[in-house]
């Protein structure tokens, strides 16, 4: 029994070891990744069930490494977030997203929202004088962007982050409450933080319509956002049926594969084009 313990453990440490090797290898990788421009942004339009039209767009971050293709966020964000990288990737996603908005402006296209998301670590203090700046450098008014939040930042430092929110909605930018149900959400959040929009998980709309609790979560969700006079969206519809079932319950937008999987920039500008009209 002592031996494959010692065994046991010696895999173990083994293992450690090779996760940890890779690890340093990937935030390496990463590191460069902003150097050599091997980051862009794809855009995944917002969809208004009233009016048809796409009212904006999520920003959602890609990564194409020269040799081990393209990684997926869920892969390199948590390690950003741990290494502090996010805080100048996080600058970088803001900026793009300013940069692609003048441009699409320039080009003479509709102009919509886009939506970033936002890490915990980069909700600090100099952030709001940052998006400014970077705002202002593209010749951009507040209400182009759109910061998502997750309700794991809002339980922190609540008095500071409060101020902050607010000093975003001064500056006309919008404020969403992303993964909406999955965190530890509460009406008093709601009642506290200043937000504009709820965005409901996509682990609740998967079930809609067959699943009973998804459906009475959704419909819950969905008229307590109405009665707090917030605009709710529904991430993650894949189906036709979906969209049925968010558009009776009252749902203001959709986002997911079954209107548009994120799109590179140039697709995204021909979708708005051709769903807005130029
Ligand atoms: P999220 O913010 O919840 O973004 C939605 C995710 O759902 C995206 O995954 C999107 O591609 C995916 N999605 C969209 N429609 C559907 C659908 O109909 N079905 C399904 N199953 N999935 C759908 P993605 O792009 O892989 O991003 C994963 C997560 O990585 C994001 O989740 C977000 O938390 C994070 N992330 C992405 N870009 C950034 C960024 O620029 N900054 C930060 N801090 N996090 C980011
Ligand atoms: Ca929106
Ligand atoms: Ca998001
Ligand atoms: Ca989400």
């Amino acid at each position: 029994a002592k031996q494959s313990t010692a065994d046991g453990f010696l895999f173990y440490s083994q293992e450690m070891n090779r996760r940890s090797r890779e690890r340093l290898k990937l935030e390496g990788a990463l590191r460069r990744a902003l150097e050599q421009g091997e980051l862009s942004l794809h855009f995944q339009p917002q969809l208004c069930l009233t009016s048809h039209r796409v009212v904006g767009a999520e920003a959602l971050l890609r990564w194409r490494h020269p040799e081990m293709g393209p990684i997926p966020p869920a892969e390199f964000i948590p390690l950003a977030e741990e290494t502090g990288l996010i805080i100048p990737i996080g600058q970088w996603v803001i900026n793009a997203a300013c940069a692609q908005a003048r441009a699409w402006q320039d080009q003479g296209l509709p102009l919509v929202r886009l939506a970033v998301n936002l890490s915990s670590r980069q909700f600090q203090p100099g952030l709001p004088q940052q998006i400014s700046d970077t705002l202002a450098r593209h010749r951009l008014t507040g209400d182009v962007l759109e910061l998502e939040i997750t309700e794991s930042m809002l339980m922190h430092n609540s008095e500071r982050v409060v101020a902050m929110m607010e000093e975003f909605q001064q500056a006309g930018l919008s404020l969403s409450l992303d993964d909406f149900g999955t965190g530890y959400s509460s009406l008093a959040y709601l009642k506290r933080f200043p937000i504009d929009n709820l965005k409901i998980d996509q682990s609740f709309v998967r079930g809609l319509p067959e699943d009973a609790n998804d459906s009475a979560i959704a419909r819950a969700i969905i008229g307590m956002a109405k009665a707090l006079k917030l605009c709710v969206i529904a991430e993650g519809v894949e189906t036709e049926a979906q969209l049925r079932f968010l558009a009776e319950a009252g749902c203001d937008e959709i986002q997911g594969y079954h209107f548009s999987p994120p799109l590179p920039a140039d697709e995204f500008a021909a979708l708005l084009a051709r769903v807005n009209g130029a």
